[in-house]
């Protein structure tokens, strides 16, 4: 509800936040509904921007195609969980390489404490799904209701023909949102054109069914109903960040050594002599904050530092021909030194303290710059997080295309045969992890007289075989390998099985021959 407006410089507003101070709520109370108003201004745009990139990401990835040839996917992201493979883009993991996943985690792990010791909860306020489609949420409800003050007068008004279709409308297009949220997911894990079909025409797995109709649902309950209780109540985020946050982290912070003491009638209280700062307690911060928290009660749990009340504040005091920043990303240090400056013997705020004779900021006034985010903390951070990435890089593109597993038979250990030779069995698995067929010789290397033979062939054992590998399949063998126990100096002989492709690729291993101990 608007009050007081004073169209030449700014409009007051008659809003308190959820959780303000002055009537402290107790942890179990009904929600207040929070009807922000759209912001406008630098951040604003920058967090269009991300949700633009974000959702694009999500929406559009699993149509993106990637050609592998004829015996593979084409789909450039995909999780194919009955092959047990991850394909993206250039990259095919297979289960054994699932440290790259792990080492994906540890970095996405490093990457937040990273950003979140540089920017604060950078991620809560631009990339997080939950305000991103929080976000998505708010434009189909403001287009169908209008803005604050319209929705707040929807939400009083009776129940009419008006209200109900708005209503069903809204309600219709988030359900709408959440089934493509939840189509969108499903599509990582099978070809998405043929899951598409499959899905319209009431042909797909059960399980995917269920899937589009759980994340529909999380989607409009968390997006549409819960929005802010979700951050404040269910999520770890916000408790968690806190020790990962230091003095020198930036944040948005209300700078009340240059707001305070704030007032609506600037104009009266000078000419009483009274102090003023640069807050006209105009609650357009508290307005479009979509947490409905007012940031001039200070640093709080509930803040997702979106920015938007920068925006809010700056738009103020620019109309009213003030240096933006009353609000601004600071460090807890820059505030604090402020603060300082600011603060008189008994312990009042005395906006003079801060301002030179020409009404400009002293110079000892500390604004924030790029040192802020470039310190020992942050530059740690930032090399472990790029070493790891540089190491997993550097393992994927000297990986072999190519694997060999050997696993020597417990029991027996050896058999003797009646030519006189020692045979040992082993279970092989030879990796093919490329997406073409390939021929291979397997042989070994450095086991004297050694002979190999497949367990289900009955031809004579060769010092080769040669192979056919399928496309990204791996080839089972039951393999003997024969010996001359004269030619071998002890029990027990480590040898290397090698495999050669025809087109000069090669993987080993290393396996041991056992004998009868020599008399
Ligand atoms: S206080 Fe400001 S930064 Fe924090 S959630 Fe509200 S609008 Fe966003
Ligand atoms: S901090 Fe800025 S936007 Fe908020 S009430 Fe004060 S002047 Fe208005």
């Amino acid at each position: 509800m608007l009050a007081d407006q004073q169209p030449d410089t700014h409009q007051n507003y008659d809003v308190e936040a959820v959780n303000s101070p002055k009537r402290r709520q107790p942890l179990y109370t009904a929600r207040k509904k929070i009807f922000p108003k759209r912001a406008s201004g630098t951040f604003r745009k920058f967090k269009w921007l991300v949700m633009l990139i974000t959702l694009g990401i999500y929406y559009i990835t699993p149509w993106l195609r990637w050609d592998r040839g004829p015996y593979a996917s084409d789909q450039a992201v995909l999780i194919d969980l009955e092959h047990r493979r991850f394909f993206f883009f250039f990259i095919e993991i297979w289960p054994q390489e699932f440290y790259y996943v792990a080492g994906m985690l540890v970095m996405a792990g490093i990457g937040l404490f990273l950003v979140t010791s540089t920017v604060g909860r950078a991620w809560c306020g631009y990339t997080c799904p939950q305000t991103v489609w929080v976000d998505l949420f708010l434009v189909v409800e403001r287009a169908i209701e209008g803005d604050r003050n319209a929705r707040i007068k929807l939400e009083a008004a009776p129940w009419s023909f008006d209200k109900l279709w708005k209503r069903v409308s809204k309600h219709a297009i988030w359900i709408v949102i959440g089934v493509a949220t939840g189509g969108a997911w499903i599509f990582y894990f099978a070809d998405a054109p043929t899951l598409l079909h499959d899905v319209v025409t009431l042909q797909a797995p059960v399980v995917a069914y269920a899937t589009i109709a759980l994340l529909t649902a999380t989607t409009y309950v968390f997006g549409g109903l819960m929005r802010e209780q979700v951050c404040i109540y269910m999520c770890p985020w916000p408790r968690i960040q806190g020790a990962m946050l230091d003095e020198n982290s930036l944040t948005v912070t209300y700078n009340d050594w240059r707001g305070e003491p704030r007032t609506k009638h600037a104009k009266k209280a000078l000419a009483e002599g009274k102090p003023v700062g640069d807050c006209v307690d105009c609650n357009a911060c508290v307005v479009v904050c979509p947490m409905g928290i007012d940031i001039r009660d200070g640093q709080q749990l509930e803040c997702i530092t979106c920015a938007l009340c920068i925006d809010a504040c700056d738009d103020v005091m620019t109309r009213l021909g003030k240096e933006k920043g009353l609000i601004s990303y600071t460090t807890l240090n820059n505030y604090n030194r402020n603060m300082a400056l600011a603060t008189s013997a008994e312990g009042t705020i005395e906006p003079s303290r801060v301002r030179d004779a020409a009404g400009k900021f002293i110079d000892k006034i500390r604004h924030t710059t790029w040192r802020s985010i470039v310190r020992p903390r942050t530059v740690l951070y930032f090399i472990g997080w790029a070493a790891i990435g540089l190491a997993m890089l550097t393992v994927l593109s000297l990986r072999s295309p190519l694997d060999i597993n050997v696993l020597h038979d417990r029991n027996p250990l050896f058999v003797m045969l009646k030519d006189g030779t020692v045979r040992n069995g082993y279970d092989v698995k030879i990796l093919n992890m490329t997406p073409e067929p390939r021929t291979v010789t397997l042989r070994l290397d450095g086991l004297p007289g050694g002979t190999l033979s497949l367990a289900d062939s009955k031809g004579a054992s060769e010092t080769d075989l040669l192979l056919e590998l399928e496309p990204d399949k791996v080839l089972p063998l039951r393999l003997y390998v024969h010996a001359d126990p004269k030619a071998l100096t002890a029990r027990q002989t480590g040898f290397t099985m090698v495999i050669d492709s025809t087109d000069g690729i090669r993987a080993s291993t290393r396996a041991n021959f056992e004998a009868p101990e020599k008399k």
